[in-house]
This record gives structure tokens, sequence and C-alpha cells, in this order.
């Protein structure tokens, strides 16, 4: 199969008939435990209560990933059709809402892409999102110039921007995105591909207001589980992460436009 970012995929089909997924990595020394680590995330979205369908991990090692088949939606290899939109921001409402927990993090670290994430478990969003995410991502893409400076200063004042009312945690897809989600021959909104920790759910926005679903999908989401006031200003943020991560794996133009974003929040 073609359409994946980072790694080769193939559909089975089982002696039984049943179909299962797989990838491999022809490089995946250099990433060390990345399937079991979208293993655990696939994992843990599947358990948690949501209208959301999660291929379900069959089976991981250190260089493949074997998962339950998606069907998808006749008609269309990434189904979009049929309310896509709506059924997503409807169900990542209920995920995000029936996941609540106190503490941030996974048990175990993952990948974003293939930027290595790290996790573990801390008490305070501020403090987790500052030594887990932006930090390590600022390091990653350090230019002796513009960049950086606007990045400090961002680091800075990092608690005045991300200020806002106190809520759970929420299991987050955490790579959200148009190519991470589908319609099955069921009519189920599909995600796969995770990032997955428990983090403040506007973080789940900086990606999907990136390359995502648009007005219904919000308004869907909006519907079941209401974003906070300020929001809008904090998701910046959490997009400048992902822009950030574009800019680490790809280069290119996503140069300007952290640096655009970076002058527009600080
Ligand atoms: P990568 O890690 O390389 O980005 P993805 O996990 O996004 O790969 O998968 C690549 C493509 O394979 C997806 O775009 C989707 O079309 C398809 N795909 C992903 N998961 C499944 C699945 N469980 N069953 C069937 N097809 C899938």
């Amino acid at each position: 199969m073609g359409g994946g970012c980072i790694n080769e995929a193939v559909l089975f089909t089982l002696d039984d008939g049943e179909r299962v997924f797989a990838k491999t990595h022809a490089n995946a020394g250099a990433l060390p435990n990345m399937f079991s680590s979208e293993a655990a995330g696939l994992a843990a979205l599947a358990d948690a209560d949501s209208s959301l369908y999660v291929p379900r991990p069959i089976d991981s090692g250190p260089d493949y990933i074997v998962m339950e088949a998606i069907a998808p939606a006749p008609g269309s290899a990434l189904g979009s059709e049929g309310g896509l939109a709506e059924k997503l921001g409807q169900g990542l409402a209920e995920l995000h809402r029936g996941s609540a927990r106190d503490r941030y993090g996974f048990d175990c670290d993952n990948y974003l892409g293939a930027t290595p994430q790290a996790n573990g478990w801390m008490d305070e969003w501020l403090a987790f999102w500052a030594e887990r995410r932006f930090k390590p991502m600022l390091a990653l893409v350090r230019d002796e110039g513009e960049l950086d400076r606007l990045g400090a200063k961002l680091l800075d004042g990092l608690d005045t921007v991300l200020d806002g009312p106190d809520e759970p945690s929420a299991l987050l897809h955490g790579d959200l995105w148009s190519g991470n989600a589908t319609m099955d021959a069921q009519g189920r909104a599909v995600i796969f591909d995770p990032a997955a920790y428990w983090g403040h759910r506007e973080a789940e926005f900086g990606m999907t207001r990136l390359f995502g679903f648009g007005s219904r999908f919000e308004a869907a989401y909006e519907a079941v589980y209401p974003l906070a006031a300020g929001a809008a200003r904090r998701i910046k943020v959490y997009t400048l992460h992902h822009v950030l991560n574009h800019l680490h794996l790809f280069g290119g133009g996503y140069y300007d436009s952290s640096v655009r974003l970076l002058r527009e929040i600080v």
C-alpha cells in the first residue's frame, strides 16, 4: 500500500479470511520502540470510551506492527464522505471528556512522526508542555538566529500565553490530521497512527487546525465538550509545535511559517 509518510504498509488476508494490516520500517533500528509505542497508543485509544473506532494492535516488534485492518468505506480508499468531520468531532470530544485524569504523560516514550517524544508522568500541564514538548522541539530546530530568539522569548512567557481555566488531562491522539483518520465500511470514524499521551485537550487542536477537518468538525466537538475561553490563543502554541516538528523533519518552507507564527504569538 502507498500513503504512509514513514513506513512500508502491507495488507494481508489470512487463511480464515481475516484481514490484518502491517507496517515495517527498513531502518527501524534508528527508531527504537517505534512500533511497540504505537501499539501502546492504539491500545489506550481503543480501550477508551468513545464512538471513534481504533484498530486493535495484534502484535509488534522492533521492526513491525500488525493490527486489525480497517475496511474503508465503499468507493473510496480513504472515505471522507458521510459526515466524517462531524463524527470525528463528536467522537474526539467523547474521548477527551471520558478519559480525564489528573496527570499528564504516558507509560512509554513514543514518536511524533519520526521525532522521539519523551513522556513519563507529570502533575502540571505547563511544566509537562515546557519540559517534555516545547524545549526538546526548540533544541531540534536551533538556527542561532531569529527562531532561537523568539523561541526563548516564548518559553519565558509560556505561563502567560498558556494561562487558562484548570481542566483535567485527556487522552489525546496526538497527531490527528486528515491523513490519520478515515471512515470505515460501517460508517464509523476511524483514527490511527497516534502519538498518544494524556495532555491538555487543546493540544489536540494544534494539529487538527494545521491539516485537519474544518468548522463542521469543531462545531460537532463543541456541541459535546465546549472549549474554554482563550482556547484560540493557546492552540496557536500547540500548532507551532507541529510546524516546528515539520521544520525538523522536512525543512524548507516550514522555517518561514515557524518564524511567522512565533512572531504572532510573541
Ligand atoms: P505511517 O506510519 O507511515 O504514516 P500510517 O499508519 O499513516 O503510516 O498508515 C499508512 C496508510 O495505511 C494510511 O494512510 C492508511 O491509508 C492505511 N492504514 C493505516 N492503518 C490501517 C489499518 N489498520 N487498516 C488498513 N489500512 C490502514
